[in-house]
């Protein structure tokens, strides 16, 4: 049977807990074990898919097409362990299932309660489909203590009351700020916190106290005395030098120690070399490149998580930094000048996904730029459709446009409803409601055998990524970017719809349709990213 681990914050939020929850799932995976991480957000969004990236950050999509928080992002970067629909939920579609229930009358007249239906489809969510684990790690997001949160606590507190101690382990992520003008860093937050917990009926078994200055041992003993664990138990968290040293600085202070002592469990000592090597790489690059990332939501890295990370991977491979530089598209419509003045010193440029006519010219014009200078260039999603629309108009349809940005006349971009998936024809309304009217999650698509982007990825001729998007490049433009150098080298495998575009006369120019971001991992960069940046160190040895 599976064991819990219940990861709850306390004092304020933006502690890391997804990071560290993802870093204690990489740690016991290296000892052997089967993982699997589940976020639950106690937000009434059903899911994050309506959520604006400047308020929630990136959507995270599984392969089963799930909407998810982006912190799912984080446990599979780190665990490798393909996220899906079941490993998040939000009060949201609790709440909608509950109602839909009571609507059928299949609560047959009982009085519908927060205790036990809302708690019992919490601790139903927590428990489903975990046969052939070891270990679930369910993050809780928000701070104990907020409204929104009690039902959640609730539900894993009487979890631990029917599974037991043995077979539960509650970690407590808090801060221990530093107080500059007494030069001292304060436990009392983190007591409160505790007390907050005991409160709701649960005592944490293991601290994981966030510092930013080492967390002298006296320290320790008093946030143990106070808060009723063991002092092994607090495990101090110091600010790592970057993300990808947290599961071996977290080993190293004894935190998967202390969790299988918890069990009562022994295992061998974890084999952590797929981290070490991973932190060298970041840590000791052999050169650089600079990318420009030209989008909407520059302001807010979050917005972009995914992207962000695949970047350093490719760089990673590469043995090199990866600084990126986030444009906003709108600069270039403004002023023709500002192109070249920020686009010359970028090595590399890639045009993201996106939503909206805001910032298109810009992106297109940095297309044009990427293309008519040789720069090597990645176009995922709306940047795949802005590459299509650029070289539409290059090959002299003028008023080339998406369908998203209103009524065109010349739709080199435009909405599908119907498709064909695994599951079969899927149908969409035009007129949909936003939250449904997607293809969303994993599609295959047929590469050409002698493209550039089979080569890359290692010759195959099938490959299977991840989709969100409405709108689809319009193949009965094939002729006309043909005329402009701009061929698809991949199809949906009905032949339908354009999954890949790419530029034969060009050093590196590929766009894609879905988001190979979301399927790069620190410790398997995605080819695309790989080849991206080893174009990019090549136009930087050039120039
Ligand atoms: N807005 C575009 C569409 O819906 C692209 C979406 C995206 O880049 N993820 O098709």
């Amino acid at each position: 049977m599976a064991r819990y681990i219940f990861i709850t914050g306390g004092v304020v939020s933006s502690l890391g807990k997804g990071l560290m929850a993802a870093s204690l799932a990489a740690l016991l995976q290296a000892r052997g074990f089967r993982v699997r991480i589940r976020k639950f957000d106690p937000y009434l969004n059903v899911d994050p898919g309506t959520m604006s990236p400047y308020q929630h950050g990136e959507v995270y999509v599984t392969d089963d097409g799930a909407e998810t928080d982006l912190d799912l992002g984080h446990y599979e970067r780190f665990t490798g362990v393909s996220a899906h629909q079941g490993d998040n939920i939000t009060s949201g579609r609790v709440y909608r299932d509950i109602i839909a229930k009571e609507r059928r009358g299949d609560y047959l007249g009982a009085t519908v309660q927060v205790i036990p239906h809302v708690t019992d489809a919490i601790k139903d969510f927590a428990q489903s489909d975990t046969d052939d684990l070891d270990f679930v790690l369910c993050e809780i997001g928000g701070t104990v203590g907020d409204i929104e949160g009690l039902p959640f606590i609730e539900a894993l507190r009487q979890l631990r009351n029917e599974l037991g101690r043995d077979d539960t382990c509650f970690v407590h992520v808090t801060l221990v700020p530093y107080i500059a003008a007494a030069g001292e860093l304060k436990t009392k937050p983190t007591q409160h916190s505790v007390r907050e917990m005991t409160g709701l009926g649960i005592q944490p078994d293991i601290l994981l106290c966030r510092c930013e200055k080492p967390l002298p041992d006296s320290e320790r003993a008093k946030i143990a005395l106070f808060c009723n664990v063991r002092k092994e138990a607090v495990i101090p968290a110091l600010d790592a030098s970057s993300i990808y040293a947290v599961p071996l600085q977290y080993h190293r202070e004894g935190l998967d120690d202390e969790v299988l002592r918890h069990f009562g469990m022994s295992a061998p000592a974890p084999d952590l070399s797929r981290w070490d090597d991973i932190l060298d790489r970041y840590e000791h690059p052999e050169g650089e490149v600079t990318i420009g990332v030209v989008g909407k939501y520059v302001g807010l890295p979050d917005a972009y998580k995914s992207l962000n990370e695949a970047l350093v991977h490719g760089g990673m491979a590469n043995r090199v930094k990866v600084n990126i530089r986030w444009i906003d598209a709108e600069l270039f419509e403004k002023d023709d000048d500002e192109i070249a003045a920020r686009l010359e010193p970028m090595h590399g440029i890639l045009v993201p996904g996106g939503f909206g006519e805001r910032g298109s010219e810009g992106k297109i014009a940095s297309v044009r730029f990427a293309k008519e200078r040789k720069v090597p260039f990645l176009g995922i999603c709306l940047g795949m459709q802005m590459a299509c629309i650029e070289g539409a108009r290059a090959a002299g349809h003028s008023e080339a446009s998406s369908t998203e940005f209103g009524p065109t006349d010349e739709p080199v971009v435009g909405i599908i409803t119907e498709w064909m998936s695994k599951e079969g024809l899927q149908q969409r309304s035009a007129e949909g409601d936003l939250g449904g009217t997607m293809r969303l999650g994993a599609y295959d698509a047929r590469l050409s055998g002698n493209s550039y982007v089979s080569s890359i990825y290692g010759g195959a001729t099938t490959i299977s990524e991840r989709h969100r998007h409405r709108y689809e490049v319009n193949s009965a433009y094939k002729g006309a970017l043909e005329k402009d150098g701009l061929v698809f080298s991949g199809m949906s495998p009905d032949g339908l719809l354009p999954e890949i575009v790419e530029r034969p006369d060009h050093p590196w120019f590929i766009g894609v349709q879905f988001h190979p971001e979301l399927k790069s991992k620190p410790f398997d960069p995605h080819p695309l990213f790989a080849g991206f940046i080893a174009a990019a160190l090549q136009q930087a040895r050039l120039v």
